[in-house]
């Protein structure tokens, strides 16, 4: 599948340095350890495409992953590490709001949230951000192999009920990258935000 076909393209620190002629792109956000590199590994099939121990906090960037001419992925920097200073922090707030915002390609995000978690309140806001700006959403509950099934249903439906009156098409799924769970439904819902 197209998925497994990634390469590593560019770090981009802001939407100016964004590559040019890519048409459909969705892009990966999530508290840091939430399980975001896993899972980009998982769904292309790779061992290490995104680096699974990186310093927290480090340089703000898009990562962007090719797919194909006009297809990519890009991972956004893990947040809620407090090492990262005040003043950057909000500059790179800055810059992801522009290019939420304004970049042309993105048609939805992927937010990683560890099941065992539930949302935090930066997770809110991402999502009400995200839908605001009609982006359509998909949440993955990460680990969901750590707790039993019983636990594991209970917390998607208790999270599909949070987020049931939120404005825009948000879909949450329980995903493990350990038993490959939800695959194949993050797949499709890439398939249709990527118009593959
Ligand atoms: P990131 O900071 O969001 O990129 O998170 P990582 O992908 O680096 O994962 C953080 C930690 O959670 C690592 O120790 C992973 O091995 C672990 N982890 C990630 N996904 C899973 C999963 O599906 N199941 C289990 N049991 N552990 C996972």
């Amino acid at each position: 599948p197209l998925y497994h076909r990634a390469e590593y393209l560019l770090n981009a620190p802001n939407l100016k340095t964004t590559p040019k002629g890519v048409e459909y792109e969705v892009a990966f956000a999530g508290r840091s350890n939430a399980g975001k590199s896993s899972a980009i590994n998982t769904l292309t099939n790779q061992k290490s495409l995104a680096r699974t121990s990186k310093t927290p906090g480090r340089t703000q960037q898009l990562v962007y992953f090719k797919l194909d001419d006009q297809r990519c992925l890009v991972d956004l920097p893990g947040y809620g590490f407090a090492k990262v200073p005040p003043k950057i922090q909000q500059q790179w707030q800055t810059e992801l709001e522009r290019y939420l915002e304004k970049r042309q390609a993105l048609h939805g995000l992927v937010l990683l949230v560890d099941i065992r978690r539930s949302l935090g309140e930066y997770d809110r806001q991402m999502i009400d951000y995200a839908t605001h700006l009609n982006l359509d959403v998909f949440v993955a509950l990460t680990k969901a192999d750590k707790l039993n099934r019983n636990n594991a249903k209970n917390t998607l439906f208790a999270v599909q009920k949070q987020l049931k009156d939120s404005p825009g098409n948000v879909q949450v799924e329980l995903f493990s990258s350990l038993k490959k769970e939800g695959v194949e439904q993050l797949h499709n819902w890439l398939d249709e935000h990527l118009n593959v």
